[in-house]
């Protein structure tokens, strides 16, 4: 078991995390980035990108993530592929344990282990997932070619992702518990003028129907939340794409955090209630939730950690 020390210890390797060890390591703190489970973030498992600055054409979201890895390591940050579960804040350096059982000191902590997306957790839902049931259309749809599928949600991710099943499946039906979507209206637009979609109301998933062999999705029991009314679809895959929760578990009692798990951070900062953590990206944000905010409140935070460690004399 290894011991490490650095001035900024990086917790998350999403579009904040690596944003913040870009600044960090241009700033000569020698970062350490910590990768957790999932190397890259949740921009690892989406396609295309179009909305992030500086590629007209677009990007893939694992290109994004492993050009800004690769921008962050020829700069100085040195990335493990490591997962931190135990923190004590109560002193520094703040230390940090991992699962390999490895100690991480860090003279300032900048936390961006971001959100993980949510499921609907009905008994059927848990058993068919992995085999039918998921929550990511980037990755699974592929898996559905020339099938009948569903997705429930009515933000954005499920709007852009029923539309993108639509590459693959041969029907896409969207259930969403209200008689409006939240998405966006051009994304709406979208959606509606698409003739492989359609669109149930005001409906709840009630159960998940499957087969045994081969274990599969054959089809979802729904109830319309208004009348009570129950029926029955016949669709070979099930995708849930209603928002996510932040990966906070590890801070509870030890930083502030929203009713949801957000971290809170002051005013026009990323700092937390405790002096010399701070948060970043999606693990403190819950409105605007995209790369390009992940990646400035990244910025924020490394700058933040810089000021602090100046003021208190641990750089000159
Ligand atoms: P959102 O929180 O925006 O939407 C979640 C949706 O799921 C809502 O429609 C909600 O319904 C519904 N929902 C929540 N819980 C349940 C439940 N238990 N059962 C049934 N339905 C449920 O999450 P998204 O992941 O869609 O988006 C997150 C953020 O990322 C947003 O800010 C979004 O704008 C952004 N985003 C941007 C994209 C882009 O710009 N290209 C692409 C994807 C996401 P209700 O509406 O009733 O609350």
């Amino acid at each position: 078991m290894a011991t490490h020390h650095t001035k900024v210890l990086i917790i998350g390797s999403g579009a904040a995390g690596l944003t913040a060890a870009i600044y960090a390591a241009r700033a000569n703190l020698k970062p350490i980035l910590l990768a957790g489970l999932q190397p890259g973030g949740q921009l690892t498992i989406t396609t295309d990108v179009e909305n992030f600055p500086g590629f007209p054409d677009g990007v893939q979201g694992p290109e994004l993530m492993e050009r800004m890895q690769a921008q962050a390591e020829r700069v100085g940050t040195e990335v493990i592929y490591d997962l931190i579960t135990e923190v004590d804040f109560s002193k520094r350096p703040f230390r940090c344990v991992s699962d390999s059982g490895d100690e991480y000191f860090g003279e300032t902590v900048i936390i961006s282990t971001g959100a993980t997306a949510r499921w609907l957790d009905i008994p059927s839902e848990v058993e068919y997932r992995g085999f039918g049931v998921s929550a990511c259309a980037t990755c699974d749809a592929f898996f559905f070619r020339g099938k009948d599928v569903a997705i429930v949600g009515g933000g954005n991710t499920a709007v852009e992702e029923a539309i993108f099943l639509t590459n693959h499946a041969s029907s896409v039906t969207l259930i969403h518990r209200r008689d409006s979507l939240r998405a966006e209206r051009v994304m709406q637009d979208h959606l509606f003028a698409n003739p492989k979609v359609k669109v149930i109301w005001d409906s709840v998933v009630d159960e998940v129907k499957g087969s045994e062999s081969p274990k599969s999705v054959t089809g979802l029991r729904l109830r319309n939340v208004n009348t009570g009314e129950t029926s029955e679809i016949d669709v070979a895959g099930l995708f849930v794409a209603i928002g996510h929760t932040p990966n906070t578990a590890m801070f509870k009692d030890v930083l502030d955090m929203d009713a949801e798990g957000y971290l809170i951070t002051k005013p026009d900062s990323t700092a937390t209630n405790v002096p010399g953590v701070f948060a970043a990206g999606d693990v403190q944000d819950h409105i605007f939730r995209q790369a390009i905010t992940a990646a400035g409140t990244g910025c924020m935070a490394a700058i933040e950690a810089d000021r602090f460690l100046v003021d208190h004399g641990k750089i000159a």
